[in-house]
């Protein structure tokens, strides 16, 4: 079936603002990576341009013209019928934001990353409260624009993971949160696994050509995406065939480089795994953040922190860091990788324990929003949380309740995406197991391509057109649950701590 006429012109203005979109993503890649750091001023100004292009064209009476006259042509295909549900979400969201509002809340934005950064040196709460303030009440306002039926929380969290709603994350963290706070009380009891010669000396070349080895074994594609060093390990799209990763690594800690890698792969293979006739549309991405997360953390640490995984791979590291790992065998090496111990900040925070530094974010922000918390309360409801649920507390407000930088961004309904993602990596990852013969074998033989397979099969290659509510009941046949992900923890760290709660 050829195209409509209004099908044909609505894909090819919607292509063109995919290529103003992907060039603002280059600049901006390009800011984190290469460009000279004087650049700053006029990097910003070529970005917001961009950015602004792209913005007028989707928000322009011809797009939402075009889908109005494809929706009443009836008769489309599955595919184009999912390009027109998201782009019309996409536009609906887009003009429902006055002007004016995301203006002031991109001026609320630069003036709150500069009291965060400041309040966080000087360890001052109060220097960064009256600007979260005011972000809150525009992120009030930017909820009551797009509108919602239950809870201000929801139009903010739906901007990253369409389908959930804020009660329903509410009522499937406390779930896990009643089994999963005795998990780690009991962890914190017992013997803790020796980590220190993770900290001895990885020289950085070393460590970047192993982590590229490994990524490429489980196929991330070097011919159509690259890594690059930055700051703040990300990744980015600018295309199926252009997907590029970055990393940062410090040679005295083996960790952070070598799983951020395996993270970024995940996030990576993703894009690269999108079905190339999606190319150019807005279906041509993650369908949400917690399944783009699910990727990465199926990669980082299903896979990479499993004993198969290591059985094939930890002879191959120890022959090129000889001198740091001399001592250290493979059961050692493996119950160090995945120490559990609660710490104050979260992305320093390992596998168990991270969904717990997330729950805490989230009843904060939704008390917050449904005006239940006060601003300058943030501190303390932060730390009585750390303490209920990790047992410890910071003494200082720059590793508590100031620590991520996300609210100065004026994102609100991000952080629960994380935890999402865990949940769903869990339950994706006993499907593929069900599904592929000797799956572990496979991984222990350094064998990704079956696992590769099933995951572009079953999730990369929908893109955008299925959501990720979607993906899980055809996949596995049940909505997001958390019992998957607490049978796995029990299974895992019990073999490493003895038997779990
Ligand atoms: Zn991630």
């Amino acid at each position: 079936m050829p195209d409509s006429d209004c099908l044909s012109r609505l894909k090819k203005r919607l292509g063109k603002i995919r290529d103003v979109e992907s060039t603002a993503a280059v600049l901006e890649w390009d800011q984190e990576t290469y460009m000279p750091p004087g650049a700053v001023k006029a990097r910003a100004e070529q970005i917001a341009t961009v950015r602004q292009i792209g913005h007028d064209w989707l928000t322009s009476d011809e797009i939402g013209t075009l889908i109005d006259e494809v929706e009443t042509e009836g008769e489309l295909s599955e595919i184009d019928e999912a390009l027109l549900r998201v782009v019309r979400r996409d536009y609906e969201r887009a003009t429902r934001l006055p002007k004016t509002l995301v203006a002031r809340l991109a001026k609320a934005v630069s003036l709150a990353k500069e009291s965060w950064k400041t309040a966080r040196e000087k360890d001052d709460f109060s220097i960064f409260a009256p600007d979260l303030e005011s972000i809150l009440e525009l992120n009030r306002e930017k909820a009551e624009a797009l509108g919602y039926e239950d809870s201000i929380y929801d139009p903010l969290l739906d901007e990253f993971e369409p389908d959930f709603t804020g009660r329903e994350v509410e009522e499937l963290f406390s779930r896990l949160r009643s089994e999963l706070v005795p998990i780690v009380h009991a962890i914190a009891e017992r013997e803790e696994p020796d980590t220190s010669f993770l900290r001895a000396r990885f020289p950085t070349d070393v460590q970047w050509d192993f982590g590229i080895r490994v990524i490429e074994d489980f196929g991330f594609d070097m011919s159509c995406g690259r890594q690059d060093l930055s700051a703040h390990p990300f990744t980015t799209t600018f295309d199926v065939t252009d997907v590029r990763l970055t990393t940062r690594i410090s040679e005295d800690f083996f960790s952070p480089a070598f799983f951020g890698t395996l993270h970024e792969a995940g996030h990576g293979m993703y894009e690269q795994g999108v079905d190339p006739k999606l190319a150019r549309t807005p279906l041509a991405s993650g369908t949400s953040l917690g399944m783009h997360e699910s990727q990465s953390r199926l990669w980082e640490n299903l896979v990479g922190r499993s004993r198969p995984f290591w059985r094939h791979y930890y002879p191959l590291l120890k022959k090129r860091f000889g001198v740091a790992l001399g001592e250290v065998d493979e059961e050692r090496f493996y119950r160090g990788i995945n120490r559990v111990a609660p710490t104050l900040v979260r992305v320093e925070s390992d596998e168990v324990t991270y969904n717990l530094h997330i729950m805490i974010r989230f009843e904060i922000e939704i008390d917050l929003l449904e005006g239940q918390l006060r601003v300058d309360d943030v501190p303390q409801a932060w730390n009585e949380r750390m303490r209920d649920y990790l047992g410890i507390a910071p003494a200082s407000d720059a590793r508590g309740a100031l620590q991520d930088i996300h609210w100065s961004l004026g994102t609100f309904g991000y952080f629960p995406t994380y935890t999402l993602g865990n949940l769903m990596s869990v339950q994706l990852y006993d499907q593929a197991r069900a599904d592929i013969e000797n799956l572990d074998q496979r991984i222990a033989q350094g064998v990704f391509d079956d696992l590769l397979d099933w995951l572009r099969t079953n999730v990369h290659r929908h893109g955008r057109s299925r959501s990720a509510d979607r993906i899980l009941r055809d996949v596995c046949g049940e909505p997001l649950s958390a019992a998957p992900w607490l049978a796995y923890v029990r299974r895992k760290f019990g073999d490493i701590y003895g038997p779990l709660p």
